[in-house]
């Protein structure tokens, strides 16, 4: 097989290769983020636990403060936030940490959640499975949404926990949390939502929401890698059991040292993320709309997901395939996702695409944009050109 020709044939003046938009994926530190963290790795090193001098005090001041920030940006009481070492291990808390100890109450043994969330819930599930507990995998319609009634449906008398995420990674789309979480009061039923994606892209306020658990991630927020939190609503009644024992930390929830440098760096980019969020979503809906309208009128073009009920950032479309494989390979010069980073390694098709219906072809020839704040206009003219362009010159007839 013959090497594709470069694309493109003159690359723009005033651009920075490569672009950027896989932002789903991870997220720059944010420069204020990075400095605030770098004085706590040197000048203020203190154990946060260290309650007999200064260098602990201000640890757990700096502690204190960012649980205020993460709380902050999602309607959430200060007290209500454990820190974690990122989403993966927050969903397991959640899950985990509730099946467990409601099984050992006796409530329950089955388990609600979609066959769309992430890995980090799947997987988790999976154990659960293997351990006794029930679960039902909800497949959502064509547009990537579950529906309240479909979520009622599913219920049975000893269901004891749901998990859906917000936004899906993959294809954007928003659930209807609110809905969700009044059938789960109503049930008496622990609801989790995996919240990663959401965070900073769309207003959430745990005030409103009846939601019980809900995982968040800094490096999807242009925080650090390595740290992540999990809300877990005040109520005597819920009471997780811990998955990582020692020295009692956060509640008895989550032992370990606390890591000062990534929670400071976890709440500033949270408390930045709030700052910014009206603003910075409706600048990358514009950017994303003028992504999609470049591209949209092409021959064999699909948007995978709802197009309403989905964040500003997200842009997940399939193509006709090429005769040098998937347009998502040719893309030189430009950083995206075809799929979830998380699968990417493998060659197989998205399991989120197959799961709304996709043929296994339509989804090995997807593509996800995920765009962020250092998105420029120039950049999405460029995408929208080199796509235009390899689509006319290698689109197998
Ligand atoms: C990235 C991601 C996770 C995992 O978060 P980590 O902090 O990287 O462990 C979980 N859920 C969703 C939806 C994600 O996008």
């Amino acid at each position: 097989m013959t090497a594709p020709p470069p694309y493109p044939c003159r690359p723009p003046a005033g651009l920075t290769f490569p672009i950027y938009l896989d932002y789903g994926a991870t997220t720059p530190v944010d420069p204020r983020v990075a400095k605030v963290m770098c004085d706590f790795l040197t000048d203020k090193f203190g154990n946060a636990a260290s309650s007999s001098h200064s260098f602990g005090w201000e640890a757990r001041r700096a502690v204190d403060k960012a649980r205020a920030q993460v709380a902050g940006l999602v309607g959430a009481q200060a007290a209500e936030i454990v820190w974690t070492s990122g989403a993966t291990e927050s969903n397991n808390l959640a899950l985990k940490g509730t099946a467990y100890a409601l099984r050992a109450q006796g409530r329950g043994k089955h388990l609600i959640t979609v066959a769309t969330e992430h890995k980090a819930v799947l997987d988790t599930m999976d154990t659960l499975e293997r351990a006794g507990f029930d679960v039902t995998y909800l497949t959502p319609g064509a547009d990537g949404l579950i529906t309240p009634e479909q979520f009622r449906a599913a219920l049975r008398q000893d269901t004891i926990l749901a998990s859906v995420m917000y936004v899906n990674n993959e294809i954007g789309v928003i659930q209807p949390i609110a809905e969700l979480g009044e059938i789960c009061a109503e049930r008496g039923i622990v609801f989790h939502v995996d919240a990663v994606q959401a965070a900073g892209k769309i207003a959430i306020d745990l005030k409103q929401l009846k939601v019980d658990l809900m995982s968040f991630s800094a490096h999807k927020a242009y925080g650090p890698k390595g740290i992540g939190a999990l809300y877990v609503r005040h109520n005597p009644a819920l009471k997780l059991e811990a998955q990582i024992d020692g020295g009692g930390h956060e509640n008895g929830m989550r032992s370990g040292t606390l890591a000062t440098h990534q929670i400071v760096g976890m709440g500033e980019a949270f408390a930045l993320a709030g700052e910014l969020l009206a603003a910075e979503s409706q600048r990358i809906r514009t950017l994303r709309d003028r992504l999609w309208s470049g591209i949209a009128a092409l021959p064999g073009v699909q948007l995978n997901g709802c197009a309403v009920n989905r964040v500003p950032h997200n842009l997940n479309v399939s193509f006709p395939p090429t005769r040098y494989g998937t347009l998502g390979g040719q893309l030189l010069g430009i950083a995206v996702s075809a799929g979830s980073a998380c699968n990417s390694a493998a060659a197989a098709p998205s399991f989120v695409l197959l799961a709304i219906g996709r043929s296994p072809d339509v989804a090995r020839n997807a593509v996800r944009f995920s765009l962020g704040r250092d998105t420029t206009e120039a950049e999405i003219d460029y995408v929208v050109a080199t796509v235009t362009q390899v689509l006319a010159l290698e689109t197998v007839q």
